[in-house]
């Protein structure tokens, strides 16, 4: 392309959309899939391909000619279930005709949350370090966000100083997401307590990505929206892509009290018209039947968890438990090598692909995000060459 027309094809490019930088992990992760041998801790997915059951629900309602749309919010039946779901797991309650909305993935239940509840220039405060897409999608919403630092110390926990301090006349909302991507921490139901009489006190959205609320190891997820007077104020999201290793069927979906969820359906009747149908049969089945396949992957988890963080502690690098989600987080700063040194040299001399921690936000610079939905055997080879790694270092 010639100087002149790629400075005409910029041009046609909004100033936000221009504005934004391409995503850290994959930048990095073109690099690994052109090396030969790369052990990846990088993925955000599960290993697992998805249960037998649900293929089998989708490939059945498609030999049953169940090829059209569905109605915009997605089935009734799948509401009702997801309802069901929340309520005897999470203790949440949402009504399936008008507070549960059917989404093309977690992804684009965040999107059109932010889209229906900002103005321009309304600030979203998101709690580092967080997944990638937050700040992004903010921006293309027109809102600011606003950065909340959490640490290691305090297991990438949110206080309530740390809250209180970053609240505005502008500030609409915050987003929380716990069981964290990529710390693997989570909130108790007495941690999330003690934010609550700030939340109320400056009337706050909560934007709550609750997609690994599944893959705890110990203590069930405690969700926000379960605590008193928080329904009101949450827009909780969820999917299928992580709990029932789901990830291409592309199914999310949000809840929320019944203004809100109709702000957001205007937006998806418009821009996605309704969730892949086939991908909804599935969903059905999984809710109704798969239980039994999310726990044995959770258990299959908490097993590499539990390898990895000890692994990990044995060659010398702080990590701090993950209590859910399928990543561990932990320290490189004994190395004195920057993330993304560490993240490069490592993949250059040893082959192992893991995610410089500041790729999620400042607050994860000094640590490194290791997904542990990989294979065991992957998994004892990384570490080994992890720890060659680290003793050449020090
Ligand atoms: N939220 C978080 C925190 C994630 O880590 C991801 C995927 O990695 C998503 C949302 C996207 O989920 P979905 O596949 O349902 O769009």
């Amino acid at each position: 392309m010639s100087t002149q027309s790629t400075l005409t094809a910029k041009r046609r490019l909004s100033a936000t959309v221009e504005s934004l930088k391409p995503s850290g992990i994959r930048r990095f992760f073109d690099l690994a899939a052109s090396m030969e041998g790369v052990i990846s801790l990088g993925v955000g997915e599960p290993d697992f391909v998805t249960p037998w059951r649900m293929r089998e629900a989708s490939i059945s309602s498609l030999e049953r000619g169940y090829t059209a749309y569905t109605s915009n919010a997605g089935m009734l039946e799948l509401r009702v279930e997801i309802q069901k779901y929340l309520e005897e797991r999470f203790a949440v309650s949402y009504h399936p005709e008008k507070e549960i909305l059917v989404t093309v993935g977690a992804s684009e239940a965040i999107d059109i949350a932010l889209r229906a509840i900002l103005d321009p220039g309304d600030e979203v405060l998101v709690v580092e370090p967080c997944y990638v897409s937050y700040e992004p999608v903010i921006r293309l919403a027109g809102g600011v966000p606003v950065f909340l630092k959490t640490t290691m110390e305090n297991q990438f926990k949110l206080t309530p100083e740390e809250l209180e301090s970053h609240i505005t006349a502008r500030t609409k909302a915050i987003i929380f997401c716990y069981p964290n991507n990529p710390t693997g921490s989570t909130m108790s139901a007495a941690e999330w307590q003690a934010l609550l009489p700030i939340l109320e006190k400056h009337d706050l959205l909560v934007i709550s990505d609750e997609i690994y609320g599944e893959l705890t190891y110990g203590r069930m997820h405690d969700s926000i929206a379960a605590l008193p007077g928080m329904k009101e104020r949450t827009i909780l999201i969820s999917g299928f892509s992580k709990a029932f290793a789901m990830t291409g069927w592309r199914l999310g979906y949000v809840c929320a009290e019944p203004e809100l969820l109709a702000g957001m359906l205007k937006i998806h009747q418009y821009t996605m018209l309704c969730a892949p149908t086939m991908a909804q049969m599935a969903a059905l089945e999984a809710l109704r039947h798969g239980q039994g396949d999310m726990e044995r992957m959770v258990e299959s988890y908490r097993q590499r968890r539990n390898y990895v963080v000890d692994g990990f502690r044995q060659i010398g690098l702080a990590c701090h438990e993950p209590e859910g989600a399928f990543y561990a987080f932990p320290s490189i700063a004994s190395t004195g090598l920057s993330a993304a040194d560490f993240a490069e040299k490592l993949l250059m001399e040893e082959k192992v692909a893991v995610v410089p921690g500041d790729v999620f936000g400042e607050s994860g610079n000094g640590h490194i995000r290791c997904s542990y939905a990989t294979s065991m055997e992957q998994l004892k080879k990384a570490l080994d060459r992890m720890e060659r790694f680290v003793s050449r270092l020090s």
